[in-house]
């Protein structure tokens, strides 16, 4: 019986995971820095564990520091949000031999997701769409890779193995200059995640981000949320999520769910799991999978009526999923804003004390956010100080909804973003839905 967890993770997802610990009547240890004392679940929680000073490596990557925390507190489990050590299968690994729950899949399924070559491997096994490409690492044979390239067609992209958030990645765009490209893109990657294994794919020049929630319990039952649309991003971040994505229909979505909970089952994972995919010409190519929480996930609790985060407590507890496919019926449209303390204009971090924090309200609307009249932005972290989000019955009501919320929400002491937002629910693409990853970027002059 999980009646304790400790939360490893800060800001407003910390927040989230408590909440749903009090409506389980789960007790709940919050592990903090010491820059955070005054963080909103800090203030909630059942039991509170300072780990270390404000740095991450020496706080909320602080694998023993952490692990001793649920020791002293005697909890039974660890929720590790998403970022830091959610995707850390040597955390996963040590949390299980140290007696714990981890909340979230098996150190095996987050080492096999992690690698990518291993990862399209095992989707492409089970019937996951992927992108074209080498089908493997590249070797030194510089001939092979030229002729292998040829046949894939320009341009192609480089990625290593071992990438994450939007590093180790090399486009090519003509074949003079990828003998040269491969090469670096290894050096780079054994550099910076001690792997220099790489591979080929297409580089698809203007998809859409669609993901897929999946929640599969390890004991043969795995369900999908359907789809987000990501496509808004700066600098492979996100800015705007929304689901269901714009102009999908039911049959894509039963077709590629499908897959993505066929492989979930292939694996034997366990917990929440995003499936990411780019979408060109009416097709998806799978890229990676997330196995953890991820930021956008209310979008897909607001159209679908599920907690995905109870979920994942009930699966960690050892329990079935309850859900079946067919209750599954998606609501509405959600979409979300990420609020970061930052400059709407050079994306400068905008830490400090804010003065005035007035949240938004009215049918439809959700705020996330840890933050209060008051409370100090540490510089030490990610700038993300809250997501808005908002439920109408289409697309449309959605939008009106959140065009309100951005200018009813007031934020004085720092700078944040909501004026992008607000000038982006602006834009005719934007409205009209399905714009490419690329759109945010060009619009802002940026590409
Ligand atoms: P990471 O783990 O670093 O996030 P991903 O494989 O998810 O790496 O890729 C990050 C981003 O890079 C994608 O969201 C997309 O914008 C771009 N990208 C990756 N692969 C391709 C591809 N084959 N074609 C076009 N863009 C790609």
């Amino acid at each position: 019986m999980l009646d304790k967890i400790v939360i490893a993770n800060r800001g407003e997802i910390a927040l989230r995971v408590l909440r749903a610990c009090r409506e389980m009547g789960i007790k709940s240890v919050a592990v903090h820095s010491s820059a955070d004392n005054n963080l909103k679940h800090v203030l909630l929680a059942d039991e509170t564990v300072c780990i270390g000073p404000p740095a991450s490596v020496d706080s909320y990557l602080n694998m023993p520091a952490i692990i001793s925390a649920a020791e002293v507190t005697d909890a039974v489990a660890i929720h590790p949000g998403y970022g830091f050590l959610s995707e850390n299968a040597d955390f996963a690994e040590r949390v299980e031999s140290s007696g714990f729950v981890f909340v979230g899949p098996q150190a095996s399924a987050i080492r096999l997701m992690g690698d990518k070559v291993s990862a399209i491997r095992s989707m492409k096994a089970a019937g996951v769409p992927c992108v074209p490409g080498s089908d493997g690492p590249l070797g030194d044979d510089h001939d092979e890779n030229i002729r292998l390239a040829r046949e894939i067609g320009y341009p192609v992209i480089i990625k290593a193995s071992g990438g994450g958030g939007g590093r180790g990645m090399r486009v090519v765009h003509a074949e003079a200059s990828l003998t040269a490209a491969i090469i670096v893109t290894k050096a780079e990657a054994r550099a910076a995640f001690n792997n220099d294994m790489v591979y080929l794919e297409k580089f698809l020049e203007q998809p859409r981000h669609i993901e897929f929630q999946v929640l599969a319990d390890g004991q043969g039952n795995a369900i999908h949320l359907g789809e987000r649309d990501c496509s808004m991003q700066r600098r492979h971040q996100k800015v705007i999520e929304e689901a269901p994505a714009p102009g999908i229909t039911d049959e894509q979505r039963r077709r590629i769910g499908e897959r993505c909970v066929n492989a979930c089952l292939e694996i034997g994972y366990r917990s929440a799991g995003t499936f990411e995919f780019l979408y060109q010409d009416d097709e998806f190519y799978f890229i990676e999978m997330n196995t953890r929480l991820q930021v956008e996930h209310p979008v897909t609790e607001m159209i679908t009526g599920i907690d995905i985060v109870r979920e994942q407590l009930r699966i960690a507890d050892g329990e079935t999923l309850t859900i079946t496919q067919d209750d599954v019926r998606i609501q509405g449209h959600a979409i979300e804003c990420r609020i970061n303390a930052e400059d709407p204009k050079n994306f400068m971090p905008s830490p400090g004390v804010i003065n005035l924090w007035h949240a938004p309200g009215g049918p439809g609307i959700r705020v996330d956010s840890h933050v209060y009249s008051g409370y100090e932005v540490p510089p030490f972290y990610d700038s993300m100080i809250g997501k808005l989000i908002a439920h109408g019955h289409d697309r449309n009501a959605a939008l009106a909804r959140m065009r309100n919320a951005l200018t009813e929400i007031v934020i004085e002491g720092i700078k944040t973003n909501v004026p992008l937002h607000q000038e982006i629910f602006q834009h005719a693409a934007f409205q009209a839905g399905g714009t490419d990853i690329h759109y945010l970027e060009k619009r802002l002059g940026l590409v």
